[in-house]
């Protein structure tokens, strides 16, 4: 009987979940998405390529920078480990990784 009541009292109740994505969510303040690289910040340094454990970053000549997003782990160290000021790389609150656009999908580098 327990239950019964339980699901009439719901049945009455706005739905837990967000209809989204007509409804944005908004991450919580720590969370880790997508990179963002700002190459006006970057000193070259290349610590990041170094300290990324999955090598997800590499860098090519004539200093451009390829990030391979399905690799990374979230584990925020190519950013604690950025000795630009800001920080030339972050990880954003971006978690949407769908898109019909690919440019979209795999955008990391932000112009300034
Ligand atoms: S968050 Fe970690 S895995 Fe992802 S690019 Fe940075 S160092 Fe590499
Ligand atoms: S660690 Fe920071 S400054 Fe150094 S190459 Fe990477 S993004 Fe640029």
């Amino acid at each position: 009987m327990k239950i019964e009541i339980e699901a009439i009292k719901n049945f009455f109740k706005r739905p837990f979940t967000r209809r989204y994505p007509k409804v944005r969510v908004i991450p919580f303040p720590r969370f880790l998405g997508r990179i963002h690289y700002f190459p006006k910040r970057c000193i070259g340094c290349r610590l990041c390529e170094k300290y990324c454990p999955v090598g997800a970053i590499k860098f090519h000549k004539k200093g451009k920078i390829d990030f391979d997003q399905g690799l990374c782990i979230f584990c925020k160290l190519c950013e604690d480990n950025c000795p630009a000021k800001p920080k030339a790389i972050k990880l954003s609150n971006d978690f949407e990784y769908a898109d019909k656009n690919k440019k979209k999908v795999s955008k990391n580098v932000v112009d300034e």
